[in-house]
């Protein structure tokens, strides 16, 4: 008996890139923007000449990065613009649908308890990186930078540390509890304008848990505005996400032609050749330290706690990696990874909602590691030798300030000032006079690129969690894709339904 054959869908040509999958396009806008970027930036230095055809050519390249910075930013700026209702709304619904005090605790307690446990690994694996690979040791008696060299690095650097301390929304970068100043707002509305994370968490928490208490007419008001509130937002991050393939292009193009540019005139400094050579080997023990921690303990914490197959973990996050990758922002990329995390994983609203805006803020294991790393090279530019206690000393500062770092570009610059700045006291308490502070102008050449594969480690640990706490909280049926987006639904209507205490 002839069966009647289903038609096969004709596969749509490759050329099409718009009829590609949403991730794919994303990367291919990363690696086109890539390779541009840094084109352009060969093309900038080698067309620097005295020639009034090559200074033309030059102003119209110029205007061109800019125009393309421009539609870089303002995909940027998108995103920014959803963080604060997004953070608030969905933290808020996630901890009223918690059902009081119980549900909020457990949550709250694997949640941090995997944010401590994962930073903590991430410093370690900082630690022992930067202790085999000693990318600061000059191989000779000198040390690689003494007080002259030292003058002359903080000279350049001070113009750079205003920047970095007015870009990372860590007004104080001064000592370790100014980080925490932050986590108590005394006005809710300045903490919204300056996309204070820390502050909108407490806020967010505090309205979820209150809320279930008011009179139940006032309290469903409250939420039924919130969700809308909610959706509301998320409607309008599905229409930026449909422009990121641009904006990350555009970015790419902007930062590596920038940055690129700013390495490659570098070459002229010869007699900074030793310097710049250990600084590679700085950013080999960074981005080792960092493979290990993605490619190794991550999948590992995922397969045993999460018990899910790592790789289709990563596939589903491979949008919210590239757009991390490309904004160095784990607060820009926040939208990014909720959609993913629920729409691709298929973790629940509630728990997604919950441990993704504390993640972003609180769980930065790229950035610990990165500080670490980062301190322990410069102590060793200085020849300086640690004992122990101090090396325990830069793992417990790297740890707490990984905490209180803004999810901003280089804003873990600031929390490398505080750790030197504590090993400045405890050498000093021993008679060592040094000012280690004067080492982070070097860091600052690669830090720009190094920011963006942190970022990537960041938002994915955040992701991990997600998925281990829901596992915890009895979830099940991730990576189900096409009914991914249905479990996350119907869950999200059961927490809104139970929020309202129905
Ligand atoms: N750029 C990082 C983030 O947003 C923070 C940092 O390490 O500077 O996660």
């Amino acid at each position: 008996m002839m069966t009647q054959r289903e038609p096969i869908a004709p596969r749509a040509p490759i050329w099409k890139v718009w009829r590609w999958k949403f991730h794919w396009q994303v990367l291919l806008a990363v690696v086109v923007g890539a390779v541009i970027g840094l084109v352009w930036a060969r093309l900038s230095v080698v067309l620097q000449g005295p020639d009034w055809r090559d200074s033309t050519i030059t102003a119209i390249a110029d205007y061109k990065l800019r125009v393309i910075k421009l539609i870089g930013d303002l995909f940027l700026a998108a995103l920014k613009m959803v963080v604060v209702p997004l953070v608030v709304s969905s933290l808020a619904l996630s901890v009223a649908s918690l059902g009081g005090r119980a549900g909020f605790g457990k949550m709250a307690g694997i949640s941090i308890s995997y944010f401590l446990g994962s930073s903590l690994i991430a410093v370690l694996i900082g630690l022992t990186c930067v202790n085999v690979i000693r990318p600061g040791n000059s191989g000779g008696d000198e040390p690689l930078l003494n007080t002259e060299r030292v003058a002359q690095l903080e000279a350049d650097f001070q113009a750079e540390r205003s920047k970095v301390q007015s870009s990372s929304g860590t007004a104080s970068g001064s000592d370790l509890l100014g980080v925490f100043r932050h986590l108590v707002p005394s006005n809710p509305f300045q903490a919204a304008s300056e996309t204070n994370l820390l502050g909108l968490i407490t806020i967010a928490v505090l309205i979820g848990l209150f809320t279930p208490k008011l009179a139940s007419h006032h309290s469903q008001l409250m939420i039924d505005f919130i969700q809308a509130v909610h959706d509301l937002t998320m409607l309008i991050t599905d229409a930026i996400l449909k422009t990121a393939p641009i904006g990350v292009g555009c970015l790419m193009i902007a930062t590596l032609a920038e940055q690129g540019s700013r390495l490659l005139a570098q070459d002229k400094a010869d007699s900074l050749l030793l310097l710049l050579q250990s600084l590679g080997w700085f950013a080999a023990a960074v981005v080792f330290g960092l493979l290990l921690h993605v490619f190794v303990v991550l999948p590992t914490l995922l397969f045993i706690f999460g018990r899910v197959n790592p790789i289709k973990h990563y596939r589903a996050m491979l949008p919210a990696m590239l757009t991390a990758f490309s904004t160095s922002s784990s607060n820009a990329t926040l939208p990014v990874t909720i959609e993913c995390v629920e729409q691709n994983v298929g973790v629940s609203r509630r728990t997604a909602s919950f441990v993704l805006p504390l993640g972003a803020t609180v769980n930065m294991d790229g950035t610990a590691l990165y500080e670490c790393v980062a301190a322990m090279f410069v102590v060793q530019l200085f020849g300086i030798e640690l004992s122990l206690a101090d090396q325990f000393l830069v793992v417990m500062v790297a740890l707490l300030t990984s905490v209180g770092v803004a999810g901003v570009p280089s804003a873990s610059l600031v929390a490398i000032i505080i750790i030197l700045q504590s090993l400045d006291k405890q050498l000093a308490s021993r008679g060592v006079e040094v000012s280690l502070q004067g080492g982070l102008a070097l860091i600052l050449i690669f830090d720009r690129v190094l920011d963006m594969a942190r970022t990537v480690v960041n938002i994915f640990s955040d992701s991990c969690a997600t998925v281990i706490v829901a596992r915890s909280m009895g979830e099940e049926g991730f990576y189900e894709s096409s009914t991914g987006s249905e479990v996350a639904a119907t869950i999200a209507t059961e927490s809104a339904d139970e929020a309202r205490g129905e």
